[in-house]
This record gives structure tokens, sequence and C-alpha cells, in this order.
């Protein structure tokens, strides 16, 4: 298993702490965060604007160094990106000049030098599974906002992450667009049995896709609530009305509402 036993967590958060030195002062953006991830796990992150969410999924993106703590993925210590961290970002980053299905095989094609005709069959399937047969050929300008975070989540899944990283992902689509593709999330969270960490500022979001619902302070960011989410997958739109979920939703309220002195 890749270095790690079946139950040990495929993601180790510990004691971590981040500052950014600006020219003015000093910001101290996480305090003192710990958390564990097992393989398998959908676990959403919560949090207050400025709570530090982003800065934590970069972290875990090896895009910055932790200034205490330490994070561990599959038990090493995590110093830089790792292949089998898939990073979905806040906004779409796609290369305008290059068709869909070459930027889904832009990754490989960085790393391998050259695409074969196997890594073009993948793209399509995986274009196909985000709701994307057709498009190969179109440019991103062609495309709605949703259908390029779709390219973008079939670039990262190209990659065939372990773990799925996602700031917000959908944040800027309309409301809509955004059950769908939350629930294209699901789907493919279940059929590949991907481990899945996502950032949102939506309480109701975070319960209805998760298993587990951390809960992030106002800044400096630590670590307030870790709460387990027992809906049954697969989850339907029809839970959202249940009173079940009512009840969770307002216990991860509860939380935050500790969070901010309400
Ligand atoms: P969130 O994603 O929860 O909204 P961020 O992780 O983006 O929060 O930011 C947490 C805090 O750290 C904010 O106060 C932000 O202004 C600050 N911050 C983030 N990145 C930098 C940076 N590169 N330089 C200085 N301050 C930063
Ligand atoms: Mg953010």
């Amino acid at each position: 298993m890749n270095g790690a036993t079946a139950h040990s967590p495929l993601l180790r958060v510990a004691q971590v702490s981040k500052y950014f030195q600006t020219t003015v002062r000093a910001i101290h953006a996480l305090h003192g965060v710990s958390f564990q991830v097992s393989a398998g796990e959908f676990v959403a992150l919560l949090g207050p604007s400025g709570s530090g969410k982003s800065t934590l999924l970069r972290m875990i993106g090896g895009l910055l160094t932790p200034d205490e703590g330490q994070i561990f993925f599959r038990l090493e210590p995590l110093r830089e990106p790792n292949a089998a961290i898939g990073y979905v970002f806040q906004r779409t980053n796609l290369m305008p000049w290059r068709t869909v299905v070459d930027n889904v095989l832009l990754p490989i094609q960085v790393e391998q030098g050259c695409v074969d005709a196997r890594n073009r069959q993948q793209a399509g399937e995986l274009l196909a599974l985000v709701g994307l047969q057709g498009f190969e050929q179109s440019y991103p300008r062609q495309l709605s906002g949703g259908m390029q975070q779709r390219v973008v989540l079939a670039r990262t899944l190209m990659q065939q992450p372990q773990l799925l990283l996602m700031d917000e992902p959908f944040g800027a689509l309309d409301a809509l667009t955004r059950e769908r593709l939350n629930l294209e999330l699901l789907r493919i969270h279940r059929e590949h049995a991907m481990t899945v960490l996502m950032v949102t500022h939506n309480i109701a979001e975070a319960v209805f896709m998760a298993d587990r619902v951390l809960v992030l302070s106002e800044r400096p960011g630590r670590l307030v609530a870790d709460l387990a989410i027992d809906l049954p997958r697969p989850r339907t739109l029809a839970m959202l009305g249940t009173e079940h979920f009512g009840h969770l939703t307002l216990a991860v309220r509860a939380q935050i509402g500790a969070v901010e002195g309400v």
C-alpha cells in the first residue's frame, strides 16, 4: 500500500502553525492545527474567510511549508508537491490556447515529454466522466465556467491522485451548477474510491458532501471541531430536506457560532 499500512492515516497534519511576514506586520494565519484523514474519506474543511483554509491546503499540496509542526503523507514527511496529491484551485487555470483534451493531457506531457494513444484514450474517458464528451476539441473560452472547472477536475484526475485537494472548486459558479458538480464529485469519489479534502465556507455543502467536517476558527485558524456526518451514501438531494440533515447543519453552525461568539 505505497508504504502505508491499511490502518495508518493517508494524511496526518500535526501541530501545524503558519505565519506570514508582510512589510507592515506579521500575520498569524494558523495555530496548532492537527487532524488525520484516512484513505477513502471525504473531509470538508469549513471556516470563515481568512481563517487559513487555503493556506492549510497549500501546505498539504506542498506549495508552502509549515513554520511549526509537520505534515505526513503516507507516513512520510511532506516537503514538496507530491504526484499522488491532486490540487484543484479556487479559480480555473486552463491554457487558453490549448484545446480541452490538450489541457487535460498537459500534466502527462510535462511529466513524460510526450503523450501516447493510451493517454489520449484515458483523457477522453475522464472528459466523459465529468460530462464533457463532445467538447474535446473546444477551447476553454468556448465553455461556461462550470464546464471549465470540470476540465480542471478531469486534468487533475488524469494524474490518478490518491488524495484530491479542492479549494472552493465551484465557489464562483451559480447555485444550480454547483449542486450538479457536487453530485458528480460525489459519484467520482464513490466510483474511484478517492480521498477528498474540500475547502468550503458553505455549511450545507460541507454536511451534504462529507464524512467529517473540520471547522477552523477565525484567524489565527485553530481547529475547533471535527464532526462526523453519519448521513448514508450515496447522498441524494432529497436528504437536504430531512430532519437529520437539519440537525447536522445546526450542530456545525453551533461550532461556527461558538467561534464567532454569537
Ligand atoms: P481562507 O482561505 O480561509 O480565506 P487564507 O488561507 O487565504 O484564508 O488566508 C489566511 C490569512 O493569511 C489571511 O489573513 C490572509 O490575508 C493571510 N495570507 C495568506 N497568504 C498570504 C501571503 N502570501 N502573504 C501574506 N498574508 C497571507
Ligand atoms: Mg481561501
